[in-house]
């Protein structure tokens, strides 16, 4: 099977653009991807000759107010489990949260490949304004705009690069 490649972090920080820009299915039908768990959004990446699997887990997204447990709970944590490597999305913009931290820390105790992308980084000075990133431990913040496309295939040559 080809890679899976887990998109997560706290709400609003441009997963689900990441996942459009990674996918060119966007209406993948899930059925395609035998053995996986169903009810997440699934689709189809392929950068060169390499093709890969990402999930968007936005499905954890409207229990933000209940703690990070049970906000991970089931949905992102299957799409963890499933994945060979975890996307986590921070906010450039917005710098880093108490729930960033706690993903994190959820995703360290994990020990998966895991790449921190600092998202919504255009026209942001990567070294001086995302380095408070470094906090939260998972190592360098590669820095990308979803939105504007820029970033994104060194992302996915990092990405399936640590397997
Ligand atoms: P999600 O909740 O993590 O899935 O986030 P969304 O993909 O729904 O995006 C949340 C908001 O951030 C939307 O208004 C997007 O247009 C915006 N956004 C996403 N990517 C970028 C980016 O690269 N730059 C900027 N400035 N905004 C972005
Ligand atoms: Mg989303």
């Amino acid at each position: 099977m080809n890679p899976v490649i887990a998109l997560v972090g706290r709400p609003n920080v441009g997963k689900s653009t990441l996942f459009n820009r990674l996918t060119k299915s966007r209406d993948a039908i899930v059925a395609d991807f035998a053995g996986l768990t169903r009810d997440r959004h699934y689709g189809h990446g392929k950068q060169g000759s390499r093709e890969f699997i990402v999930i968007d887990t936005g499905g954890f997204e409207p229990e933000a107010s209940a703690g990070i447990y049970s906000e991970m709970a089931k949905q992102t944590r299957q799409a963890v489990a499933e994945a060979d490597v975890v996307i986590f999305v921070v906010d450039a913009r917005a710098g880093v949260s108490a729930q960033d931290h706690d993903i994190a820390n959820y995703l360290r105790r994990l020990g998966k490949h895991c790449v921190l992308v600092a998202n919504k980084a255009e026209g942001m000075l990567e070294g001086i304004q995302l380095s408070e990133f470094y906090e939260l431990g998972l190592g360098q913040v590669h820095a990308v705009s979803a939105a504007h496309g820029q970033g994104i295939r060194s992302l996915v040559d990092l990405a399936l690069g640590m397997l």
